[in-house]
């Protein structure tokens, strides 16, 4: 019995049917740019995530980059964002012509605090990006208060946290904009690119909608410079259908965590994922800190079992970003995380005879 880090071909397989429908609905239609069913899919996300406004667009990268766009603010301002994460939080960043400055999150969540956000503050800082890393929520409460004390606008990065919520709302109706993808290994995940910023800011989204079509409102009239950042149809139409049973799969992905955090409990050499009170994590990932991280992993890989490093290298030394001069010792918590952290299978489908085995394997492994 092998278990893959992933499997989308078995969720596919369950929701077949409506799926091909669907698809066949929009080829029938011809009709593949933004259009009635993105408007649909922006309409149900923007009840679903409890936000006044959906904006669809092209990807989780575009989908960072068009309020950075929006945000007007001078060349190489400063953005803050954590070196632990996805290279697209900074890079969006970079793109948007501005300069991102790495901050370093806590232990135990993987997250930026308001303290490590502080920590990094300067006096070009216009905007700070918290990521809700493998979908646990960030404390946004406290992040908000300092970023609105100093007139910083704030971006969620939400891609990997749809459905996560604390005691203070949902992901990406926190700040003054949140950042989803679509990419297929996300939570919600469609065949292909596709992202969507949500916002309460009525200003914002009407420049949002512009800057995704080119920067204008009427076609061959442009106001402002954006690009192409659209969502498609065919995308919308699967997401719509995936929407339907997101929550089903997020309950699933929790009580994997759960049984994962019952099975590992003790191990030692382990320390199974941190959930900070009030928070509803979604568990796009289940993500232990493990001592001889890469000894446990080619145990596994031996028994024919998957298991990821998000992330291996910190964003603050990659080579892109030498020019900005962070070296080796400048973040510690976020450069020993990434010697320690593997993310193993929790996808819905996974199912408690596959999860019992990767947590077995474990157990064997620091015997
Ligand atoms: C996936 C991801 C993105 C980018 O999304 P894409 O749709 O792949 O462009 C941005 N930030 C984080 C934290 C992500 O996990």
């Amino acid at each position: 019995m092998t278990v893959p880090l992933l499997d989308l071909t078995t969720q596919y397989e369950s929701i077949r049917g409506e799926v091909d429908e669907a698809l066949a609905r929009v080829v029938q239609s011809q009709h593949f740019i933004l259009g009635p069913e993105v408007e649909a899919l922006e309409a149900e996300l923007a009840t679903y995530l409890g936000a006044r406004h959906t904006i669809g667009c092209a990807s989780g990268t575009d989908a960072l980059l068009l309020p950075l766009m929006a945000l007007g603010a001078a060349p190489k301002s400063h953005v803050i964002v954590p070196s632990f994460t996805f290279f697209a939080t900074a890079g969006a960043v970079w793109n948007a012509g501005l300069e991102p400055v790495f901050c370093d999150v806590d232990p135990e969540t993987f997250n930026v605090t308001e303290a490590t956000i502080e920590a990094a503050w300067t006096e070009r800082t216009v905007a700070v990006a918290p990521v809700h890393l493998f979908g646990q929520l960030a404390p946004m409460a406290p992040i908000r208060a300092l970023a609105a004390r100093r007139g910083a606008f704030v971006l969620e990065d939400a891609a990997q946290a749809i459905g996560a919520r604390s005691a203070d709302g949902g992901a990406g109706t926190l700040g003054d904009a949140g950042a989803f993808s679509f990419f297929p290994t996300k939570n919600l995940g469609g065949f292909g690119d596709g992202g969507l910023v949500s916002t309460g800011d009525d200003a914002l989204a009407d420049r949002l909608r512009k800057l995704r079509v080119h920067g204008g409102r009427q076609m061959y009239h442009h106001e402002v410079v954006g690009t192409n950042s659209r969502l498609d149809a065919l995308q919308a139409a699967v997401l719509r259908v995936k929407l339907r049973h997101l929550d089903g799969w997020t309950a699933t992905r929790r009580l994997n965590a759960h049984r994962y955090d019952e099975q590992l409990q003790g191990v030692s050499g382990i320390r199974v994922p941190v959930v900070a009170p009030g928070n509803r994590h979604v568990y796009n990932q289940y993500t232990i800190r493990a001592e001889k991280r890469d000894a446990l992993r080619e145990h596994l890989g031996s028994l024919g079992i998957g298991s990821g490093v998000y992330y291996p290298v910190p964003l603050h030394e990659q080579e892109c970003f030498r020019c900005l001069g962070y070296g080796p010792g400048d973040l510690p918590v976020t450069e020993a995380l990434c010697k320690e952290v593997v993310s193993l299978p929790i996808f819905p489908e996974l199912g408690e005879e596959r999860l019992s085995r990767v947590s077995e394997a474990i157990r064997t492994f620091y015997a």
